[in-house]
């Protein structure tokens, strides 16, 4: 008795190996149909004598898919049988809703590593070989289904060679879209900065000479370009930094393998893995106290953030050649990363002495991701390539496909599509004119790449906000979301939890239900509202603006807010590298409240603290002055400010300014600033889950939300959390996405699900 199935498949399936991995399997089991790629997933039609034959083919389909690939949806019918006994790969058609996921680029894998070095291979040290396991995937693609024509490889046609791969259903680059060799593929070219070629025998090595040299080289990758210089030439770095205009912020590092990561880093098992991933991030390692990377790569930080290489031109630079490489974001300052070859000589000519390129275009801008390991999991810092545009589920469907349109910093943005959220690659900061076209561009691709045609726009609160203007710009139904909230929501709906919860959001700022700027709060809320149960004490924030760059200011502000014009008198090292006058005119402006707006911020306390110690003054780059007061932390001191000894609280401001009184106390009895640091530290946690605790007596809730950007810290997570499990809380955590604000997008796109829910009509 024949027996014929129609097989839909949905999720990454495409681009991953999935129809080559059904052919062979159809074949070894003597099963006849066939199958197809569509806009819709993948198809297949298997028939077979007897059911046993095709539950067997079912079973294996799902416990054998390739290592990229993942199912999401799996559905099968029974259909009338036709005879059909050979099996076959038919054409995709473009039909229907667009359901199918694109693969995230993957590094080279351990196969087209072995033949890239192997002398005898045709396609020994080919800067783009890859597989249907490896390679590039969403950087690639302009549209869908994901085939040879709608990605950049459309202009090299495949050669004979090649082409005898892609249609051998045995062959392991069989239908691998990228697939090229020195023939008929990409080839890479060296360029003085004015744009001038330059000739060599082999052109990778030029520039493993030129790097020893100390030369900063711009290098075509995967998502972007790359700046280069060797890590170990300090002169070289500081160049680079002149160049760049980036005066302070780490540079990220890239090592040939996990050994030569060890001479500069601590890596656990679990670092090692993360380095390992084929998503290939840049992990945040402890270094060691004597390493040789350049001073310059990561001044004042106790971390390296390494990752290896991911393209197979990365390997040939790096392999047996050097130890580290710096290679950060090929861009000036924090404009976005450059992806073209015209763009790149324009843009990165002040910056490189020379450029590497190749003309595989990059049709998807995707910096490097960024995580850290802490109390066990990954953690992401800046999920972008390697992720994106993996989805994120829902725990409910959305009835209409939302934009979530993020915030003005670390921005990112969201496409939801029944229980699917896709995650945009990391967009940056909307204050620079070319990041916002990125914004727009980003939203337009990630639509026609994803076929989601928004019917809600999503945006936060702030009325300032580009990403706000831009949102009630569109014509279509919009939803404000409280940033706190949406950070509460963001780090609910990745742990797929619903019921309300407890919100312990650290952030650095959000506009507030009551347009003051919030960022110390206790929520208590789920998606479809919440309420703001205990926050920070408000202070000014005097000069707006400029209290964020200027964390002197912060201190001067908390100094105020706590012992009134008192402080003047105080005998502090900080203060003695201010002029009467700077502080008199900033007292002025908070007493006359000129441009001074109430903040109950956490990142701002961290700031006042840091400048108070005299840690840090002045910052060249977002969060400086609070990952400064972090890496000051004596990490061996145990003991916390107490500051709500008294034992009613049932919600309302929490006193940070008597936190920050008792370290102004201490700093004048002459306490060192790393005792000081811990004990600020673990005061705060204190005071936070005091306020959790009596949220939780007050509403028998007991799961605990963390996030926002302050979380970033490692020490006050790892003890907030440790803390908030002894006291018998369930503690959320960020993992899939950043606690940073490249995590509100999801959190926006979660509540506009419930809010269309209950508003069908919200404006
Ligand atoms: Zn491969
Ligand atoms: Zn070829
Ligand atoms: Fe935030």
């Amino acid at each position: 008795m024949r027996e014929r199935l129609r097989i839909h498949v949905n999720g990454i399936v495409q681009g991953v190996g999935f129809r080559p991995f059904v052919y062979r399997l159809a074949r070894e089991l003597g099963v006849g149909g066939f199958v197809s790629n569509h806009s819709g997933g993948v198809l297949i039609e298997a028939e077979a004598d007897g059911q046993e034959s095709i539950r067997i083919f079912c079973a294996r389909l799902k416990a054998g898919i390739p290592p990229l690939a993942q199912i999401t949806e799996f559905s099968s019918e029974e259909i009338p049988p036709i005879g059909e006994t050979a099996f076959s790969i038919r054409p995709s058609s473009h039909d229907g809703l667009a359901h199918t996921l694109i693969s995230p680029d993957i590094c080279v894998c351990g196969d087209c590593l072995l033949e890239l070095f192997d002398p005898k291979d045709r396609r020994f040290r080919y800067p783009f070989i890859n597989c249907t396991n490896c390679g590039p995937r969403y950087t690639i693609v302009h549209g869908i289904p994901y085939d040879r024509p709608l990605t950049s490889m459309k202009k090299f046609p495949l050669c004979r060679e090649c082409g005898k791969e892609y249609n051998d259903p045995a062959d392991r680059r069989f239908h691998a879209q990228p697939n090229a060799c020195p023939a008929c593929g990409p080839s890479i070219s060296l360029h003085l900065s004015n744009g001038d070629k330059v000739e060599a025998e082999d052109l990778v090595e030029a520039v493993v000479s030129l790097l020893r040299e100390g030369k900063i080289v711009a290098i075509r990758g995967v998502g972007g370009f790359h700046l280069a210089v060797d890590a170990m030439n300090q002169e070289a770095v500081m160049a680079l930094r002149g160049r760049k205009g980036r005066a302070e912020k780490p540079f990220a590092l890239m090592a040939p393998d996990v050994e030569s990561v060890r001479k500069f880093c601590h890596v656990d098992l679990q670092e090692e893995e993360a380095l390992l991933h084929p998503t290939r991030p840049i992990v945040l390692l402890r270094a060691r106290g004597k390493n040789a990377i350049a001073p310059g790569v990561a001044p004042g930080s106790l971390d390296l953030g390494f990752m290896l290489p991911c393209a197979p031109l990365h390997y040939l630079i790096i392999k047996d050649r050097f130890d580290a490489l710096v290679m950060t974001s090929g861009n000036f300052s924090e404009e976005p990363i450059a992806i073209g070859n015209e763009e790149a000589v324009e843009r990165l000519a002040a910056i490189a002495d020379y450029l590497l390129l190749h003309d595989r275009e990059i049709l998807q801008r995707c910096d490097d991701s960024i995580l850290r390991v802490v109390a066990g999991e990954r953690r992401m810092i800046r999920r972008s390539r390697g992720y994106v545009p993996a989805p994120i589920f829902l725990p409910s469907p959305a009835s209409r496909p939302i934009l979530a349109c993020g915030g003005d910093l670390k921005n990112t943005v969201a496409l939801v599509r029944d229980r699917t959220v896709f995650l945009s690659q990391h967009i940056g900061d909307l204050d620079n004119p070319s990041a916002l076209s990125f914004f727009e561009h980003g939203i337009a691709n990630l639509g026609k790449i994803l076929e989601i045609t928004p019917e809600v726009i999503a945006h936060d609160l702030h009325p300032e906000y580009l990403s706000t203007k831009w949102a009630l710009g569109r014509g279509l139904p919009t939803v404000g979301v409280q940033h706190h909230h949406a950070h509460l929501a963001s780090v609910m709906a990745e742990n797929g939890v619903e019921e309300k919860c407890i919100g312990i959001i650290l952030d650095g700022t959000g506009y507030g239900t009551d347009g003051t700027i919030w960022g110390g709060e206790v929520l208590i809320g789920d998606f479809k509202s919440f309420e703001r149960f205990a926050w920070l004490a408000p202070v000014p924030l005097p000069g707006g603006a400029a209290a964020v760059r200027q964390p002197w200011r912060m201190a001067i502000s908390y100094l105020y807010s706590a012992f009134g014009r008192e402080f003047l008198n105080f005998d502090l090292p900080f203060l003695r590298q201010r002029t009467r006058e700077e502080v008199t005119v900033l007292l002025e402006m908070m007493e006359r409240g000129l441009n001074s707006p109430d903040t109950s911020s956490c990142g701002r306390l961290f700031d006042a603290v840091s400048a108070l110690l005299d840690i840090r003054q002045a910052i060249s780059y977002e969060a400086q002055a609070a990952m400064d007061l972090e890496t000051a932390v004596d990490v061996s001191f145990r003991g916390a400010y107490a500051v709500m000894t008294d034992n009613a609280f049932d919600g309302g401001p929490l006193p940070g300014i008597s936190l920050f009184r008792a370290v102004a106390e201490d700093m004048m009895s002459g306490a060192p600033a790393g005792k000081i640091a811990a004990k600020f530290h673990q005061g705060l946690g204190e005071m936070f889950l005091r306020a959790a605790r009596s949220a939780r007596d007050m509403h028998g809730i007991n799961t605990v939300g963390l996030s926002g950007g302050v979380f970033q810290n490692l020490y006050l997570f790892s003890y907030i959390l440790k803390r908030l499990r002894e006291e018998g809380f369930a503690a959320l955590t960020h993992r899939l996405v950043p606690s940073n604000d490249g995590g509100l997008a999801l959190g926006q796109a979660v509540i506009t699900t419930s809010a269309r829910l209950h508003n069908p009509a919200p404006q």
